[in-house]
C-alpha cells in the first residue's frame, strides 16, 4: 500500500515528503530540507527503509540534511546534473541566506528525465523541468487510479518558483510547466515544494501565472 506524508522542514519551510511502500516497508525520500530528527522519527514509527533520496533541486532549503539521512540509511542521494554546479555552490548559498551551511552529501547525477526510481513496488517517475533551477525536476507517482506530483518550486499553489537566482530563467519554467505538469489528468495532486498542496486542474483554471492572454 502506498503512503505519502508531507513535513515542513527547515526556517523556510521546505515541504519535505515521504513516499512509502508500508507492506515491503520501503520509502523515497524527497527534498530532506532540514530538521533530521523529525523526518527519522516518522521513518522509525512507520517501520520504513529509506531506498532512494531524491532532490526536487539544489537550493539550500531542500538538501539541508540529505548528509545525516544519508549516513544514516546508506541510500542513494541524487539530483539532476543540471544542478550539480548549485550544490557545489552551497556555501554561497547559505551566505546569502544566512544559513548554516549543511554536511555535503554524496550526490550521484542519477536523475534523468523519463527516468525511474522504484522502493518495494512503488515507482515513482523522474520528470526533468528546467526553470527554476537548470536540473530543477518533479516526481510523479500513480496508484489506484490517483496521481500525485511532487514539484519542488516548480510550481505552486496560485504561483511558479522564481527564476531570479542562478541559472534560471522563466521562459523555461513555463515552458516545462505547461508541456511536462499542465498534461497531467486535472485531479492529479501537486505537492509543492512550500505552502499547501494543489491539483493540475486548479492551477491549470486559475493559476495567474498559466492564464494565457
Ligand atoms: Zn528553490
Ligand atoms: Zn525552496
Amino acid at each position: 500500500m502506498l503512503h505519502v506524508e508531507t513535513l515542513t522542514v527547515g526556517p523556510l519551510g521546505c515541504n519535505c515528503s515521504i513516499v512509502a511502500d508500508v507492506d515491503a516497508k520501503r520509502a523515497i525520500v524527497v527534498d530532506p530540507g532540514g530538521n533530521y530528527p523529525a523526518i527519522r522519527a516518522r521513518l522509525e514509527v512507520l517501520g520504513l527503509s529509506v531506498s532512494a533520496i531524491v532532490h526536487t533541486h539544489t537550493h539550500i532549503d531542500h538538501v539541508g540534511c540529505t548528509a545525516e539521512l544519508q549516513r544514516a540509511s546508506g541510500a542513494p542521494a541524487s539530483i539532476h546534473e543540471g544542478d550539480r554546479f548549485l550544490y557545489d555552490l552551497l556555501p554561497v548559498q547559505a551566505q546569502m541566506l544566512g544559513t548554516e551551511l549543511p554536511v555535503i552529501a554524496e550526490m550521484d547525477g542519477a536523475l534523468v528525465d523519463g527516468g525511474s526510481l522504484r522502493a518495494g513496488s512503488l515507482e515513482m517517475g523522474v520528470v526533468h523541468t528546467p526553470g527554476h533551477t537548470p536540473g530543477s525536476c518533479c516526481f510523479v507517482v500513480s496508484d489506484a487510479g490517483r496521481t500525485r506530483v511532487f514539484a519542488g518550486d516548480t510550481l505552486f499553489r496560485g504561483s511558479i518558483g522564481r527564476t531570479d537566482l542562478w541559472g534560471g530563467d522563466q521562459n523555461a519554467i513555463l515552458s516545462s510547466i505547461r508541456s511536462k505538469l499542465l498534461s497531467l489528468p486535472d485531479d492529479a495532486v501537486v505537492v509543492a515544494g512550500h505552502g499547501p498542496s494543489t491539483t493540475i486542474g486548479d492551477e491549470r483554471a486559475r493559476n495567474p501565472f498559466l492564464q494565457r492572454r
